[in-house]
């Protein structure tokens, strides 16, 4: 048998073999879209003997679209896998606009703006103009334009235009009107700061494909994994891709679908059958991820959507343990009780599961603090998906900021953060007066600190501040001549080590951040281990492994390769840091990865993956659904999504207070009779045959007797150091009296008690 189709259903090998130009996989989660997609690549690339570079595969996330290279790799081998132009919507948009983005006006070396580098920019802006415009709700106003694909005001040649395609015959608001003032000057600065943001990637790509289409010439087949959350723009794009031969495969599934708040169109499903008739719609069944209990819980969750046509879940592996939801006094209890399942589980399974199997995920980042401080007490290692832990800290955003504006000076916002660190007599007042010089002469704030000594009026400027000044510029000149030195180029990694030394950054966070500044200065060899990633290719090998082809006719845009390694890691990391992809992609391949971690994640960030365990705590009403949510189904489906994660285990939590101290209701998801019916409220019994249930669910060995005393014991003795170390006087109590916990005052037991299996 060909080994692409090997361990494959009937419906996946159709799927994967299917001629039809237009294929639709629609399937619930866990039945295989993403591994049927992965095959069909490697298929259509070994019998229709495509070029790697002609077929375009979209994905969510970062970490999908990594799994699906490696899954090809090891089919086809390491050099085709690594020439596919696979990847998410915006890394494969980017990579476009670096090669071709100067046909539409686009400089070379554009940076990317993140959502806190946008969040600045627009407050300035708001400050500047005397405007009386929320900065928050600009920014997602700008951001849900765009991704409408609603031209921005400049595009468009001013207000009316962009006004007119939203509602033609009404007059402006004073609110409107402001807004669309922020709107303009906020386009203008991107494009003197020569940055694009996240949705420009995407609506740029658009412009180009439409005024270039030569450049997609080449495309052969479009592939498109989770449909159901592509917005307008994405469609656009997947059309545009797909231009010369109309060849698409899409896979979705309209239960799944969250990321209506941001302006996602299940539609597009539809959509996708009207704009290409002759669409193959092939249905997948069988659920190959979790248990037959887990299967059942989340049918009942799903099925209270009346709007949706009845269809269950088909599990393939054995009923397993039934899930758990359990009610807790408080978020600081739940998320020890989270920790002390974990624990328990991990040596009751006798180290069958490793904390990387373990996920925990939220309705919203901003719930992690307790978890993550109950992990760090039980010295349980983890990572932030979605959220933005490791690029956040200070010591990691101050570096970067020194190569972003090495590598794109023009960049204001980056300059101002950074000129007075280390201080360089160089105060907020000082900056403010420089960048208001900069707007008046209608330079790049860079273009007059450069040439300081001509354009500042001395007087201006204190003789420490001019020498603080002249040493600043120094230093962004001499790292940028290093990047550009063609005889010997620097890497990321060079550059960064460079910066570091002179800036003598060790003794700056010695001084700055007594106390902590081993934690800093371990993170800064985090970033350095991450940028020795990224090595500046010779041009050949450059040319071969990470470009896209040559088009005849089609001038494309080079930069030196030391710049666009550089270009390259800052972008992975403007990427990686957006809400729906992992910083893991980038952190994973430090030292951090040795370890084995749990998960912490948004439900929304874990889309399309899935753990052996999984818990979803703050199950609450307010929290899931969210308060502030409008669309009650989807987040309906936000549970759904977040429980199918599960292969093996489950667990539910609710506090019955919320960190406010408010009384929390059980989220009305979970509070059905069919659904509770599904669900017990204690951790499960973890006993020899359970054990082994799970370990076929994941397709691993049954661990011995011998391993499962042997990780209680080890466990036991994690467990008498965590509880003294909680702190808070209700945790304190915990110990002591934990059969309280239950409001049906049943006595669980302990959780940590150490016992023998049961046979
Ligand atoms: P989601 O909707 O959550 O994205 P999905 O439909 O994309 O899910 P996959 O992630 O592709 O599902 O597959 C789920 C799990 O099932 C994976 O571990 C995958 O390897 C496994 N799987 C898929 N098909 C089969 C099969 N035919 N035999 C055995 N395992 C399979
Ligand atoms: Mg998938």
């Amino acid at each position: 048998m060909d080994p692409i189709l090997q361990g494959l259903n009937h419906a996946q090998q159709d799927a994967v073999t299917s001629v039809s130009n237009v294929l639709q996989i629609l399937a619930p989660p866990g039945s295989g879209k993403t591994k049927t997609l992965t095959s069909r690549v490697a298929y259509l690339l070994q019998h229709h003997r495509y070029k790697p570079w002609d077929i375009i595969c979209l994905t969510f996330t970062i970490k999908s679209s990594r799994e699906m290279k490696d899954r090809i790799a090891k089919l086809l081998g390491g050099d085709i896998a690594r020439r596919l132009v696979l990847g998410t919507f915006h890394s494969v948009c980017r990579r476009y606009l670096v090669t071709y983005g100067h046909l539409i006006g686009i400089q070379k070396g554009f940076g990317i703006a993140d959502s806190s580098d946008t969040m600045a920019m627009i407050k300035r802006i708001i400050k500047r103009l005397r405007l009386n415009v929320d900065a928050k709700k600009a920014q997602s106003r700008i951001s849900s334009s765009k991704s409408k694909g609603l031209p921005s005001p400049d595009q468009q040649g001013g207000h009316t235009t962009w006004e007119s395609a939203q509602k033609p015959a009404q007059k402006k608001t004073l609110e409107q009107q402001e807004f669309f003032t922020v709107f303009e000057a906020y386009q203008s600065q991107l494009a003197k700061s020569n940055l694009l943001d996240y949705d420009d990637l995407l609506l740029r790509c658009v412009d180009l494909l439409r005024q270039h289409p030569a450049c997609v010439s080449n495309v052969e087949v479009v592939l498109i994994d989770e449909f159901q959350d592509t917005n307008v723009v994405q469609f656009d794009l997947m059309r545009l891709f797909a231009a010369k031969n109309k060849r698409i495969t899409t896979v979705g599934d309209p239960d799944q679908s969250i990321y209506g708040w941001r302006s996602a169109e299940t539609k597009n499903l539809q959509k996708m059958k009207h704009q290409y008739p002759d669409t193959l719609i092939i249905h997948l069944k069988d659920n190959y991820r979790s248990s037959g209990a887990i299967l059942l819980a989340a049918d009942e969750v799903i099925q209270q959507d009346m709007s949706r046509p009845s269809k269950y879940l088909l599990p393939t592996h054995c009923p397993g343990t039934m899930p758990v939801l359990r009610r807790l006094p408080t978020p600081e209890i739940e998320a020890l009780w989270i920790v002390s399942e974990l624990q328990r589980t991990v040596g009751l399974t006798g180290r069958l599961l490793a904390y990387s199997d373990f996920a925990i995920l939220l309705r919203s980042a901003s719930l992690s603090r307790q978890v993550e401080l109950a992990m760090g007490r039980a010295g349980i290692p983890y990572r932030m998906v979605g959220g933005k832990k490791f690029f956040d800290r200070l010591e990691v955003k101050i570096l970067l900021d020194y190569l972003r504006v090495i590598s794109q000076p023009n960049n204001n916002d980056a300059i101002s953060r950074i000129i007075n660190i280390p201080a360089r007599s160089l105060g907020a007042t000082t900056v403010k007066g420089l960048l208001e010089e900069a707007e008046t002469r209608k330079v790049a704030l860079w273009t007059l600190l450069r040439n300081s000594t001509q354009n500042i009026p001395r007087t201006k400027l204190s003789k420490a501040a001019e020498q603080g000044l002249g040493s600043f510029v120094n230093l962004i000149l001499t790292s940028r001549n290093k990047i550009l030195d063609v005889s010997n180029p620097g890497s990321p990694e060079t550059i960064l080590g460079y910066i570091i030394e002179k800036l003598d950054f060790r003794h700056y966070l010695e001084k700055s951040h007594a106390g902590d500044q081993e934690t800093r200065w371990a993170n800064v060899e985090e970033l350095v281990a991450q940028a020795s990633e990224y090595t500046v290719y010779d041009a050949n090998k450059w040319k071969e492994d990470d470009d896209l082809p040559n088009i005849e006719g089609l001038e494309q845009q080079r930069g030196n390769a030391a710049e666009e390694a550089m270009a390259k890691f800052l972008a992975n990391i403007a990427l990686a840091s957006e809400l729906q992809k992992e910083e893991e992609d980038l952190e994973g391949k430090g030292k951090g990865a040795l370890q084995s971690q749990v998960t912490i994640s948004t439900i929304h960030a874990a889309k399309g993956l899935e753990w052996p365990v999984v818990f979803v705590p703050s199950a609450y009403e307010g929290c899931i659904p969210h308060s502030r949510a409008e669309d009650t189904d989807e987040e309906r489906r936000l549970l759904y999504v977040a429980m199918t994660r599960a292969q093996a285990l489950l667990y539910i939590s609710c506090p019955t207070k919320n960190s406010q101290r408010e009384e929390t209701a059980l989220s009305p998801f979970l509070s059905t009779k069919p659904v509770g019916n599904m669900l017990v409220n204690q951790g499960p019994t973890i006993n020899s045959s359970t054990v082994n249930d799970i370990a076929q669910i994941l397709r691993r060995d049954s661990p011995t007797q011998a391993q499962i005393f042997e990780a209680c014991e080890t466990l036991q003795s994690i467990h008498d150091n965590l509880w003294p170390l909680t702190g808070e006087e209700e945790v304190k109590a915990i110990g002591a009296k934990w059969s309280k916990w239950d409001s049906n005052n049943e006595t669980p037991e302990h959780p940590f008690k150490r016992r023998r299996i049961q046979d």
